[in-house]
């Protein structure tokens, strides 16, 4: 049944209902138009019949009469030339309308008896027997039968009245059918014009969208992203009219899979149809609609707090990440149609392509500037940023100092527990000595076991006691491994910038000769060149 009625709603069934409702009107107002014009013209040569017979009726009647009462032969001549011509028109009537034959053969037999009654008063006066005669005349079955007559031409007359009555309502009632499913079909039409037209332009105009987008998308620039994607949320925005926009990637397994289980719970609601606006576009893409009825609570909470009544969300995930964009409106609902839904699949894959590229371009600047042991800055970054923090102090004539360090001895634990446990190693004198620095500082690994800090607007006896703070988190809170606790000590160099040092090289060497003078006192030593 819902299958049925599905097939009726379908659009081109509609049409094709409305055409063929049409056609059939059409066709019946015609035929009732030309009916009805038939009958008249039929209604018109019964009408002028019906007032011959009656004349010629009346002629008769008279004549039989005076020529009873005079004898004279005129007015039987008249008779005799009237008796035919009333037969032949009711025989002409009978022929040219069947359905009052009836009535017609009725007409006739009375008209039979009176001319019998007639010829036989025509015979008495013939024998000198007018006074007989002129009592035919008077006779019931003689006034009766001509009463008789002119009832059944009164008969006749308000039959065709009513018949007319009939075919001219018919006409009238399909007429106004006609005009109205007339009126309907026009309005139908030009909806569908201006349906189509609309279809064309808005069309067209995503077309521009969705190359306006992918221009603002796949920019060559990662500095003009920013700039870009507030473009692209606006021309969101713009085909949505949506108050607010937002547009995201997440890149982490958990949220991911929170997502995808959530969204087999959606699908399932889906099915309930309060989700009838959800589409799963592809397995990939998912355009969900949420509203304040319907909505799940981490939903309903951002919906709450953003006082938002419409929501309109667009996932799509690649690798481990998903990224998603999103409009929502405060007071109005929001409406996607099916075209929506091209338009929302293509920004979709814009999306990802973006992330995927930004994701890219991060990864080579990762591996470019990144220890791989470690995860801190390598040599490269880490002269990079130096250098520039070297300027900027210069500039503003700030004290800075650079450490490095060095750790003791480390051949020997290579040696001993092999080069992946000093690998290990490495890592915890990394992690350990991110912990004892600020936000602000800089720390990198310049090679092998040698390090370097770099503390911003700090003075050497202060940078000693940073130097100091290592020292003493690498001794409580020593290596260990498969609960072997090995222990390992550092030495440290300490250097300021200088106002004369014309490269970075010149503090480097400074603090490097510091370091050799650390080990070459006895290591896990701090030594200071100011
Ligand atoms: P010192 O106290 O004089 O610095 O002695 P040391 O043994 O630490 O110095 P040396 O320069 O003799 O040895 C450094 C060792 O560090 C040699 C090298 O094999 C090792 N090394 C360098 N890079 C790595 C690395 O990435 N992983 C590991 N496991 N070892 C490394
Ligand atoms: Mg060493
Ligand atoms: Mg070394």
């Amino acid at each position: 049944m819902s299958k049925l009625l599905s097939f009726f709603s379908h659009k081109y069934c509609f049409l094709t209902l409305i055409g063929v409702l049409f056609f059939s009107v059409f066709g019946y107002s015609t035929y009732a138009a030309h009916s009805y014009f038939v009958y008249q013209n039929k209604q018109n040569q019964i009408k002028s019949m019906i007032s011959l017979l009656r004349e010629y009726d009346a002629t008769l009647t008279y004549t039989a009469i005076i020529y009873t009462i005079s004898n004279e032969k005129n007015y039987y001549d008249t008779y005799q030339r009237t008796v035919p011509l009333l037969s032949d028109l009711i025989q002409d009537a009978i022929d040219m309308f069947p359905e009052i034959n009836n009535k017609l053969l009725n007409l006739n037999a009375i008209n039979t008896h009176l001319l019998a009654l007639e010829q036989k008063a025509f015979t008495l006066v013939q024998n000198n027997q007018s006074d007989e005669a002129i009592e035919i005349f008077k006779s019931a079955s003689y006034i009766d039968s001509k009463t008789q007559y002119g009832n059944e031409l009164s008969l006749i007359t308000s039959f065709l009245v009513t018949t007319a009555i009939a075919f001219q309502q018919r006409f009238i009632s399909a007429f106004i059918i006609s005009s109205l499913v007339f009126i309907l079909f026009f309005i139908a039409l030009l909806a569908a014009l201006v349906r189509v037209n609309r279809w064309i332009s808005t069309h067209y105009k995503y077309q521009k969208y969705i190359g306006e987008i992918a221009e603002c998308l796949l920019t060559d620039s990662n500095e003009s992203l920013d700039l870009n994607m507030t473009c692209f949320l606006n021309i969101i925005a713009e085909i949505f009219e949506a108050d607010v926009t937002f547009v995201s990637m997440i890149k982490d397994n958990q949220a991911m899979k929170h997502w995808i289980k959530n969204h087999d719970k959606y699908s399932k609601q889906l099915n309930k149809d309060l989700y009838k606006q959800i589409k799963v576009i592809d397995k990939n893409y998912q355009v969900i609609h949420y509203n304040h009825e319907s909505v799940q609570p981490d939903e309903k909470n951002f919906m709450i707090k953003y006082s938002l009544s419409d929501l309109i969300v667009c996932v799509s995930s690649f690798n481990t990440k998903m990224v998603f964009f999103g409009f929502a409106n405060h007071t109005k609902k929001l409406k996607i149609a099916t075209i929506h839904h091209h338009l929302l699949t293509s920004v979709l894959g814009l999306l990802k392509q973006t992330y995927h590229k930004m994701n890219y371009e991060d990864e080579l600047f990762y591996l470019a500037t990144t220890d791989s042991l470690t995860g801190i800055d390598n040599r490269r970054m880490l002269i990079e940023k130096i250098e520039k923090e070297r300027k900027r102090h210069l500039r503003y004539n700030l004290r800075g100092c650079l450490l490095m360090i060095d750790l003791d001895l480390f051949k020997n634990i290579n040696d001993t527990y092999g080069h992946s446990v000093g690998d290990l190693v490495l890592k915890h004198f990394a992690e350990t000595t991110k912990h004892c620095l600020r936000d602000i500082d800089t720390f990198g690994r310049i090679g092998g076991e040698e390090f370097l800090v770099f503390l911003p607007n700090t003075s050497c006896d202060d940078s000693q006691l940073v130097a100091q703070r290592i020292q003493t988190a690498l001794a409580n809170n020593p290596f260990k491994y498969h609960s072997k606790t090995i222990l390992y000590t550092v030495s440290i160099g300490i250097t300021q910038f200088h106002k004369q040092d014309n490269q970075i090289d010149d503090a480097l060497n400074r603090s490097d000769h510091a370091l050799y003078l650390a080990k070459e006192n006895g290591r896990n030593r701090i030594e200071i060149i100011t």
